[in-house]
């Protein structure tokens, strides 16, 4: 499974791809959160004093990214008089990239990989061929806090950065040359027109 950052990174690259303006911090920070919030499945097992006991169970399904983008878009449509399906759409997007990151992520823990079809199929489902490494996780709350300094898991922070850095940098490139081409157009329509 990937690291924080890694997800973080994915919502930079989602929030980089779906922003209708400049960039916004409120809205890069938000959907950072959502691509991360599936990983508070920690948080029951830390309470019992063993971190991984619920760790990649119902949170990391379909239903789960649905369910997410479904609340936040109706927040976002009553309390904020926001659009309804375009909140939707990004949420639930963010939510499932780290489900998409975590299935083509190495596993080393039984079962391997996602619960995708929860609650429909118990099947869990991992990627073939991996593309991020795993996290070296203590099985204590203690050694799992000090996991975080551990250098397998830095290696794997660089692999993540190293991956989604130059895929946030490519779509930065593209919506930029695509703001561009707009600009030309209405200077090109603007000179015609005159
Ligand atoms: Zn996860």
């Amino acid at each position: 499974m990937p690291t924080p950052i890694g997800h973080t990174l994915m919502g930079g690259v989602l929030h980089q791809g779906t922003k209708t303006g400049k960039w916004n911090w409120k809205q890069f920070i938000l959907i950072s959160i959502v691509a991360n919030l599936a990983d508070l499945d920690y948080l029951p097992g830390i309470f019992v004093g063993s971190p991984n006991l619920y760790h990649h169970g119902p949170s990391h399904s379909i239903l789960a990214a649905f369910g997410v983008g479904l609340v936040i878009a109706l927040i976002v449509k009553f309390l904020r008089k926001g659009d309804f399906w375009s909140a939707f759409i990004i949420f639930s997007s963010a939510y499932f990239s780290h489900i998409v990151l975590d299935y083509f992520a190495m596993d080393t823990k039984l079962p391997y990989g996602v619960p995708l079809f929860w609650p429909f199929m118990s099947q869990y489902f991992i990627s073939p061929i991996h593309i991020f490494s795993d996290i070296y996780k203590g099985s204590t709350n203690v050694t799992f806090l000090m996991s975080v300094f551990e250098t397998h898991n830095l290696i794997t922070m660089a692999i993540e950065m190293g991956i989604l850095g130059p895929v946030w940098g490519f779509i930065f490139w593209i919506r930029r040359k695509l703001e561009l081409a707009e600009i030309n157009w209405q200077k090109h329509g603007r000179k015609k027109e005159n």
